[in-house]
């Protein structure tokens, strides 16, 4: 489905649909060779992975070809729209590593442009000032099938329509009296053609403009001029927006002798399995506090996805290898897992942390002699070097790594039985202690200090490994595991026609108070990122304080990529 940039025969990336556009209109000389995109957000709601997608095309592509790339805000709607959401938008832009050409562009700045573009639009009989209400106007709409019937109002002399149309601006009119119309087509096959709304009274606050403006253009009025004004050779955009490119060429025929038009050229939305991507339905879980913000870890925004650990980089390789599609189609979320998985094995530190302590106590151990053992930091890069861990008589290890009565494929600690503790002994289970309930509180082993640094004195072989943590050196740490926000693969609703509430997963966080991890995270900052070994990646909470880290699950170490893939 999606068109991969895949290596041909002699190592060179081969180009998807829009590279090969865009080569051509080098090769023709088209804008004089230059390449210039831009990433247009309405600053109504924080950026999730599919803009992400759309950054890192936008971005990339004026990148490779030695162009530029804009950030503009559709800000065309001023009640929905925030400077709130204008800063996570650069925050979040910056930190997947791009960088925008100039300062930022609004299209509330070319609401002046747009105003003179629209009177001009009437003085050449192209629009006019039309009374409908909402009902009405759908009514005379028709259907794709059926053709819409004009306007009474359409044939309005001129001069009355740049009176009415003055007057709107003037703030004579209250909210949705008049509406100005491109005058077009009404029997148009496209919809979006048949005389589509430019300009609505709105006596809203606009976060840039203030109270300069009660009327506001509509965002399909503002889109393509905002890409003309700023010299925008390519305009990348998801496939929706196909049928409105003749509304955008009309409009620039009316205005332009120029032939330099920007190119627009459509690619297919992101979708992820598990995953909602619609802003107002992640407005809602926010507004309902179904999550604790737009950070929120469980949250596809980008700033939930930094939060849970994510890197740039992971984000920039899962956009890679996605590619670019022309139809609408699903990815699946584990291979958004995958990436961040391949990233940290390289990047992340690996540390022990027992998330479910149990007391593990060595019976011929000294109690008063601490020693510290040798630790691997990363074993796929060796100048992160290594560290000391405390080791001591009294440890904590996996409660699911210990079985009083093992069935038969259970290698790990039991009555009897060898393991290994990594970087440090081997250790044998002699006893249990428990509590009245019978439940298992201690489990007594004995160790052999000829078995140092884990090493087998004589060959003889355990067959498992165990994490552990000394159990009076440990940090108590707030831990937070996190599965997908929502149960099936496509939570949208918009097929099954359900409210996408219903597929909530309640059991998206758990929250472990108690676990037990090695001293050195105390060192670690905020965002920092861990291997905790056997358990997964897990990255510092902004939530920590130097003496109670809160850590992140970012995901598991098991890898559900590989197996899809070979389905
Ligand atoms: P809205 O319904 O509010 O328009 P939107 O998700 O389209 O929501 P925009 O702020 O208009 O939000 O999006 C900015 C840019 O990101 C647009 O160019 C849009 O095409 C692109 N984009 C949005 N969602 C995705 C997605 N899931 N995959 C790829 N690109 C996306
Ligand atoms: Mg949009």
């Amino acid at each position: 489905m999606a068109e991969n940039n895949t290596e041909n025969k002699e190592g060179k990336k081969s180009l998807n649909f829009i590279e090969s556009f865009i080569e051509q209109d080098i090769k023709e000389g088209k804008n004089g060779g230059k390449v210039h995109t831009r990433f247009p957000p309405e600053p109504n709601g924080y950026l999730h992975i599919g803009h992400a997608k759309s950054i890192c095309l936008n971005f990339g592509i004026a990148e490779n070809y030695h162009g530029l790339c804009n950030l503009r805000f559709d800000d065309t709607n001023p009640v929905k729209e925030d400077t709130e959401y204008v800063d996570s938008i650069k925050e979040d832009v910056k930190w997947l590593g791009f960088n925008w050409a100039g300062e930022p562009h609004f299209a509330s700045d070319y609401f002046d442009q747009l105003y003179e573009f629209a009177v001009k639009l009437i003085k050449k009989g192209k629009a006019y000032v039309c009374e409908q209400s909402p009902e009405q106007m759908r009514e005379y709409k028709g259907s794709p099938t059926e053709p819409g019937k004009e306007s009474p109002w359409r044939n309005r002399l001129v001069e009355e329509n740049l009176d009415l149309f003055l007057r709107m601006k003037n703030g004579e009119f209250e909210d949705g009296k008049y509406l100005l119309r491109a005058k077009i087509d009404m029997a148009s096959p496209n919809m979006h053609m048949r005389d589509p709304i430019l300009y609505r009274i709105k006596h809203a606050e606009h976060h840039r403009t203030g109270n300069k403006w009660c009327i506001y253009p509509m965002y399909d009025f503002a889109h393509g001029q905002s890409d003309f004004f700023e010299g925008i050779t390519h305009s990348l955009c998801t496939l929706e927006f196909e049928v409105h490119r003749p509304l955008y060429n009309w409009f620039l025929d009316q205005l332009t002798e120029d032939d330099y038009r920007p190119r627009q050229i459509e690619f297919a939305r992101l979708n992820l399995t598990y995953t909602i991507m619609s802003k107002r339905k992640l407005l809602q879980l926010v507004q309902e506090k179904r999550v604790s913000g737009w950070d929120d870890p469980r949250m596809p925004t980008i700033s939930g996805l930094r939060r849970r650990g994510y890197t740039p980089e992971s984000i920039r390789n899962f956009s890679e290898k996605i590619g670019v599609a022309k139809r609408d189609g699903f990815i699946n979320v584990a291979l958004l897992e995958h990436s961040i998985r391949e990233d940290l094995n390289k990047r992340a530190n690996r540390v022990m942390g027992v998330l479910d302590p149990l007391k593990l106590v060595i019976t011929n151990y000294d109690a008063i002699a601490d020693e510290y053992v040798n630790a691997v930091n990363n074993p796929e890069d060796e100048s992160k070097g290594t560290r000391k861990v405390p080791f001591s008589n009294e440890l904590y290890i996996e409660r699911e790594d210990f079985m009083e009565n093992p069935p038969k494929k259970f290698f790990r600690l039991s009555p009897g039985i060898e393991v290994r503790l990594r970087y440090a002994y081997f250790v044998k289970c002699n006893s249990v202690v428990k509590d009245a309930e019978g439940n298992i509180t201690e489990i007594h082993c004995t160790y052999d200090p000829e078995s140092k640094g884990g090493k087998s004195p004589d060959g003889r072989k355990v067959k498992a490994t165990l994490h552990w943590v000394s159990a009076k050196h440990a940090i108590n740490t707030e831990v937070r595991l996190y599965e997908r926000l929502f149960n099936i693969e496509d939570p949208s609703g918009d097929k099954s026609g359900k409210d996408f509430l219903e597929f909530l997963n309640e059991d998206s966080l758990e929250v472990i108070s108690n676990a037990k991890l090695e001293p050195v995270i105390l060192e670690a900052k905020a965002g920092e990122q861990f291997q905790f070994e056997r358990k997964g990646y897990y990255c510092v909470d902004k939530d920590s304080t130097s003496n109670n880290p809160v850590f992140n699950r970012t995901v598991t170490l098991k890898d559900s990529w590989e197996k899809v893939k070979g389905q």
